[in-house]
């Protein structure tokens, strides 16, 4: 699909896109125009007329207007409209994908994958619609009932990060609309047209639902917009994806108000491989963790703890894969890694390759930028000691870096010792070391897989990580708690007044 089809086909063509969306109704954007750039080619694709902190303001407002009704819907009736939602993405995948890959890079396969995640929450939600129970709790005195309920939260602010465009939306939205919240979103600048595709399914979802207010988007600059969405008392939980030093700000300016944060921030991932692993194995997941969305995943590879009895193998098998990576245009199918999101990350993967070289590590291959339009570079593998000050850092580049260790202690002492916390994995056929590597005095991670790579998680697991990746969780399991507010509820169907704890009170 060339690029005017996918916009037509997504119905976000024309001279200057609206950067608001939802329950904006009258409020027009007046904000400065952006451009969205194709990082295959660095030109523009379509200008955006961003949104100011008042038109956001507004739409805060309209959105905590809906909320007062959309709370009061049934639960199964909030899944019936996320039911749709699901559908409609479904019938928008190819079209979708194919705007991720062209606007964000990563290759048309992932940028399908991210939509099947999209998919796959909204079937994950439209079942807990039905779910949302609480529970009864045995009360310690005679003829009383003492409940715990969930109820709706309020709006949910969600900010997004550049490399996951659709999917970090949805495990958001999906969740909090059979939670009975409304939702704005701020999604990254660099992919502005990724969320105005998604805005328009919305829309058409609200209108047949008369639900509008529900999903809302405000699009503009996170030092305005986005501190607008963060800072609001009538947003009591904002879950924000980005990087670490964005998630400190988030935390503090919502914790400062006492409001709700879920923190989804950067990773440092090691994939540790033992002597006795399936080589084969592991080094297909090291290549596809690690160079798979050009190593810009918050849970790409980035470490590799090799013990010493396979380093030598795994090294030449990584060298040669590297090697027959084909990197171009993420819409060619032949493509494996697509190129950077802007100059910026290109920047950070050359000024961290430098201290690399300072800090006395090895390039093995890769390791230059590639001529041309865009901003493609080269993957690379780099031969380092663990305890290098730039090992410790995320650089969100595909450099990975291979590490020998002794044992399986001094992979999981290694693994642990960076300040991230997000994914792991270990390639054994030892049982008792894999066991040993999920457990308690294992891998410090959110994320702890065993033949399995560090990245590609399934929506049916809690997802985040410890740490400065900052402790939320997204996504499957009982992540749906966070979205509802927790009520416990005491019901005397007795004639008495009997205290809690046998007081007696002027008795
Ligand atoms: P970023 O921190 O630059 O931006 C993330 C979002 O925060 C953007 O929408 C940005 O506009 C917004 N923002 C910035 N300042 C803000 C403010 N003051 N108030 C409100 N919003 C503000 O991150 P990025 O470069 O887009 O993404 C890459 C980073 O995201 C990496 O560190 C990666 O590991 C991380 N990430 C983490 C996860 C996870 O689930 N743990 C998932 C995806 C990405």
């Amino acid at each position: 699909m060339d690029p005017q089809t996918i916009l037509e086909t997504l119905g976000i063509s024309g001279e200057v896109l609206e950067g608001l969306g939802g329950a904006s109704g009258p409020v027009r954007a007046s904000g400065a125009i952006m451009e969205s750039i194709n990082p295959s080619t660095g030109e523009a694709i379509a200008k955006i007329r961003t949104c100011t902190s008042e038109e956001a303001d507004a739409v805060i407002g309209r959105a905590h207007d809906t909320f007062q009704t959309w709370r009061a819907v049934p639960g199964p009736a909030r899944g019936e409209l996320v039911r749709e939602l699901g559908n409609a993405l479904r019938e928008k995948k190819t079209a979708l994908g194919a705007l991720v890959a062209l606007e964000m890079g990563k290759i048309q396969a992932e940028g399908e994958g991210e939509v099947q995640e999209m998919i796959d929450i909204c079937d994950f939600a439209v079942g807990l619609s039905r779910q949302l129970y609480g529970l009864t709790i045995a009360s310690e005195r005679p003829f009383h009932h003492l409940t715990e309920r969930w109820h709706p939260l309020g709006v949910v602010g969600i900010v997004s990060a550049f490399n996951f465009p659709v999917a970090v939306w949805a495990w958001n939205a999906a969740l909090a609309a059979v939670c009975g919240d409304s939702m704005v979103w701020k999604p990254s600048s660099e992919t502005p047209l990724c969320a105005l595709a998604v805005q328009k399914i919305c829309d058409e979802i609200m209108e047949k639902h008369d639900a509008w207010g529900l999903f809302n988007l405000v699009i503009g600059p996170g030092r305005s917009v986005g501190e607008t969405l963060i800072s609001d008392p009538r947003v009591p939980l904002v879950s924000a994806t980005g990087s670490t030093p964005m998630g400190q700000h988030v935390g503090e300016v919502v914790g400062r108000r006492l409001g709700r944060a879920i923190l989804e921030l950067g990773g440092n991932n090691a994939l540790t491989v033992l002597d006795d692993a399936d080589l084969g194995m592991a080094a297909r997941a090291i290549v596809f963790g690690a160079v798979g969305t050009a190593g810009q995943r918050c849970t790409s590879t980035r470490r590799i703890l090799m013990q010493k009895g396979i380093a030598g193998a795994l090294c030449e098998t990584l060298v040669a894969a590297y090697g027959q990576v084909r990197i171009g245009n993420p819409l060619d199918p032949k493509t494996l890694m697509g190129p950077l999101i802007n100059q910026g990350g290109v920047d950070e993967m050359m000024s961290a390759l430098v201290k690399v070289k300072e800090q006395g590590g090895e390039i093995l291959c890769g390791g230059k930028t590639i001529d041309g339009p865009g901003f493609f570079v080269e993957p690379t593998l780099v031969k380092i000691a663990h305890d290098c000050p730039i090992v410790h850092d995320e650089t969100f580049a595909p450099i990975l870096y291979l590490i020998e260790v002794d044992d399986l202690d001094h992979a999981i002492a290694i693994n642990n010792e960076v300040p991230q916390g997000l994914s792991s994995s270990i390639f054994t056929t030892n049982y008792l070391a894999g066991e040993t590597f999920t457990s308690a005095v294992g891998s410090d991670c959110g994320i702890a897989n065993v033949n399995a790579g560090t990245s590609g998680a399934e929506i049916g697991g809690a997802f985040g990580g410890e740490k400065e990746t900052g402790g939320g969780r997204e996504a499957g399991s009982d992540s749906w708690k966070l979205y509802m507010r927790r009520q416990t509820c005491t019901q005397n169907y007795s004639k008495e007044l009997p205290l809690a704890q046998g007081i007696s009170f002027g008795d």
